[in-house]
């Protein structure tokens, strides 16, 4: 029997998502529910089966501008300015606490909108969610100036010099499909907690959570105008990039829109940062505990069907254990259970979209086309799922450096790996890359694993283990996998200016 033919248990659809996916949804601007100015609205799909889940405003440039007047206002005039830290931070406690009480709600509607399996969206997405909103309201009334000693020169007069942190202001914040809610909330952990306000623009393909977590918003007390949430395409996330009066716009997505969004901040030049692409090295040394190692080298390529921006997709072996590391991975990946989100038994779900089906799998033929082997794992699920955007997890063996499933980002579940013997060789290999987001080590001999970490360029290295995030944690790419860092303390200098004032005494 194959597990295809095993009957999936479908999770129930609560009230409160039946009820959500019934109602057509709108803008949040200005603390109102208001349709796009153009009246447009545009379905969202169901990756798991190709059926509508529910409609949603198609926001414009327009649309763009009436938010940034609503931010401004609620930036220059609002209570958002004057309101103390820690009051802020009151806020951002309930939003975590909120999110924590729709958990199942939030962890459906992403099953539903972008095909992971709902209860690691509920484990990981959700949770990890709330956990950020609590970090950022911690430090929300601790952000801190300094008092510098100075003397200049030509003054014989004695100063006090002190430096305040204030908001950046108005900013714009544009997020991709991969993990919807988790990155409207890096994005808006920060930003809120240093005061600034915000127009948030959730992917095309999920709009849904965003649009759950603008209701939490409201629902939390948050004054009007300081969040504001512009569903649509990439017109109002261009609108964005280059509104005159943004003050700064933070990216995560694809490079090549980076590079667009870069170009198009010089209008004000406002303040940027990006977080982009990977193509992340995962490095197997035969000492390691080969058993482990391979679970690991597993996770860090399938883990959210392979598109994760910092995928552990170039898998490095050191020689004698390559072919039993590539065995363990073959074997794993035959046995991965394909199916719905919403679906207990579903290890992996669909790819988000048609076109990202698409995607991956005009690289595996090119990889078959350079000489690659793939090793197909799974079978697909048929029946009513066949509408669904599901691709067969790949392992691909007889891969070179120079190959292009080896040198571009797929953002789906392929991996390569790839025999090594030299460290510095391997160093260089590694990092013969435009991307630096992420590496893994695995190894038992950790001064080679703190030796090989200083050699990596990427701005997260993983030591016997993969994917792992906190919100205390900074996350971000060196290289073109963009500047800036997501997370941690680090988070908070994208949005906050240094004032420095001095006083004569
Ligand atoms: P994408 O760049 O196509 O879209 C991302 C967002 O940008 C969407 O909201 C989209 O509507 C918007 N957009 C599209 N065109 C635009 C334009 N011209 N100007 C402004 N905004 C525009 O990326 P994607 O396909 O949705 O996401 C996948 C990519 O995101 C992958 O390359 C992945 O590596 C990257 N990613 C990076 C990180 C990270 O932290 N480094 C995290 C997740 C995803």
């Amino acid at each position: 029997m194959s597990t295809t033919d095993i009957p999936y248990t479908t999770v129930k659809t609560i009230a409160p998502v039946k009820a959500f996916l019934a109602r057509t949804h709108k803008l949040l601007i200005n603390g109102d529910w208001v349709p796009s100015s153009s009246g447009e609205t545009f379905e969202v799909e169901n990756p798991s089966d190709g059926t509508k889940l529910c409609d949603v405003a198609k926001g414009n440039a327009q649309d763009v501008d009436r938010a940034v007047k609503a931010a401004r206002a609620a930036f220059d005039h609002g209570p958002w300015r004057t309101m103390s830290g820690r009051e802020r931070g009151k806020l951002l406690y309930k939003v975590a606490e909120l999110v924590e009480t729709y958990a199942d709600e939030f962890a459906q509607l992403e099953s539903l909108d972008n095909g992971k399996p709902v209860g690691v969206a509920k484990a990981a997405d959700v949770a990890l969610t709330a956990e950020h909103f609590r970090y950022y309201a911690g430090w929300a009334d601790k952000l801190e100036g300094e008092t510098i000693p100075v003397a200049p020169p030509y003054s014989g007069a004695r100063y006090l010099n002190y430096t305040v942190r204030e908001p950046v202001g108005v900013v714009g914040q544009i997020i991709p499909w991969n993990f919807p809610l988790l990155m409207a909330a890096w994005k808006l952990g920060a930003a809120l907690c240093s005061g600034c306000t915000v127009i948030l623009k959730p992917a095309e393909q999920t709009p849904l959570t965003a649009l759950r977590l603008a209701e939490v918003f409201v629902e939390a007390g948050f004054p009007e105008g300081v969040v504001n949430v512009i569903t649509g395409y990439g017109e109002p996330g261009a609108a964005l990039a280059n509104h005159p009066d943004v003050d700064k716009v933070a990216f995560t997505g694809s490079t090549e829109v980076g590079h667009e969004i870069v170009k198009a901040s010089a209008g004000n030049l406002k303040r940027v940062t990006i977080e982009l692409g990977g193509k992340s090295p995962n490095i197997v040394f035969a000492d390691s505990d080969l058993e482990t190692a391979a679970a690991g080298a597993f996770n860090a390529i399938f883990f959210n069907h392979g598109q994760c921006c910092c995928a552990g997709s170039r898998l490095y072996v050191q020689g004698k254990a390559y072919d039993e590391v590539v065995e363990r991975v073959a074997d794993m990946t035959r046995n991965i259970r394909l199916g719905p989100g919403m679906a207990t038994e579903t290890q992996m779900g669909p790819l988000v979209s048609a076109e990202q089906k698409a995607r991956v799998s005009g690289y595996v033929d090119a990889g078959q086309a350079q000489g690659g082997k793939a090793q197909f794992g799974s079978e697909l699920p048929g029946g009513d799922l066949e509408g669904g955007h599901f691709v067969r997890p790949t392992v691909f063996t007889d891969v070179k450096h120079d190959h292009k499933v080896v040198q571009e980002e797929i953002f789906g579940p392929v991996v390569c790996p790839m025999p090594f013997e030299d460290v510095e060789e391997l160093a260089r290999e590694a990092n013969d890359s435009i991307y630096g987001l992420a590496a893994g080590i695995w190894t038992k001999d950790i001064g080679k694993a703190h030796r090989l970490a200083e050699l990596i360029r990427a701005g997260t290295v993983w030591i016997n283990c993969y994917n792992m995030f906190d919100a205390a944690s900074p996350f971000g790419g060196f290289k073109q996998s963009g500047y800036g860092r997501e997370m941690g303390h680090h988070a908070l200098d994208n949005y906050l200016e240094t004032k420095s004032i001095w006083v004569e005494m």
